[in-house]
């Protein structure tokens, strides 16, 4: 058994997929192995995040890899920061190219949460976060506002804006599901496919987040993503 292996045994994290990255065993492995800029790691630091959660260790360094995830975690594992990292890192620097990172949320109240940990996580970093809401004037003349990098959504907004502002998703490079099998549940199926067809992209990188992960999910999972790797922590659904 090698290190890797006992140390995910240890962290309870089981992995299904091929050519699956190695796990982060430390917040300093960011920086060591993938050269995450400084500022990611002070706001961890100032935010009292000292040690990565198990699905931090695992979910950040496939998607970091930008492979395709679908990854089953309980609730208050820290589910959140697991993307919020790598699509920081990712994406870099503010570019004023359009949306190239969308996060669907099943409730407004959880889209505003995502919302304040993304602020948290990038201060300092001139990042132009949407949050969509009734309010929001996308101002898309071209259907592109290239104010911002990343949008936090529900699914009825985003379809919304899809359909009567024009609003283009074809740069996104990055599409979170989080609370994925609420988002798959029947009453949302239809908007979900409409969102994942405006997201274009041929490079498009597709995670999805839940507690729980029924098969259904799991069947519309192999239709939208390439050669995922699954994860499960814990002993749920394992
Ligand atoms: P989930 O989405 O899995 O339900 P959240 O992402 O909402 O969980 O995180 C639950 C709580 O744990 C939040 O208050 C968050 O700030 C905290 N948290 C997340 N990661 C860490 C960490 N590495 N160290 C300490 N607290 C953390
Ligand atoms: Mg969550």
């Amino acid at each position: 058994q090698s290190e890797v292996q006992k140390f995910r045994l240890n962290h309870k994290i089981k992995i299904y997929g091929t050519d699956v990255p190695n796990p982060i065993q430390s917040f300093k492995d960011l920086k060591t192995i993938y050269n995450v800029k400084p500022y990611l790691e002070n706001n961890l630091k100032d935010n009292g995040f000292n040690m990565p959660t198990p699905i931090q260790m695992q979910a950040t360094t496939i998607m970091l890899h930008k492979r395709d995830l679908i990854a089953c975690s309980p609730t208050g594992s820290g589910k959140t920061l697991s993307f919020i990292i790598p699509i920081l890192h990712i994406l870099k620097s503010p570019m004023k190219k359009g949306f190239r990172a969308v996060i669907i949320s099943p409730t407004r109240e959880l889209a505003q949460q995502i919302y304040r940990e993304f602020q948290m996580i990038a201060k300092g970093k001139p990042f132009r976060f949407c949050l969509l809401s009734k309010a929001t004037n996308l101002n898309t003349e071209t259907g592109y506002n290239k104010n911002f990098d990343i949008l936090i959504s529900t699914p009825l907004r985003l379809v919304h804006a899809i359909q009567h502002e024009s609003i283009k998703l074809d740069g996104v490079q990055q599409l979170v599901l989080d609370e994925a099998d609420r988002l798959l549940e029947l009453g949302f199926l239809e908007q979900m496919d409409e969102i994942i067809a405006a997201c274009n992209s041929p490079t498009l990188q597709t995670s999805l987040f839940s507690a729980t992960i029924h098969s259904g999910v799991e069947s519309i999972a192999r239709t939208i993503m390439k050669d995922p790797i699954r994860i499960v922590i814990g002993q749920k659904n394992a």
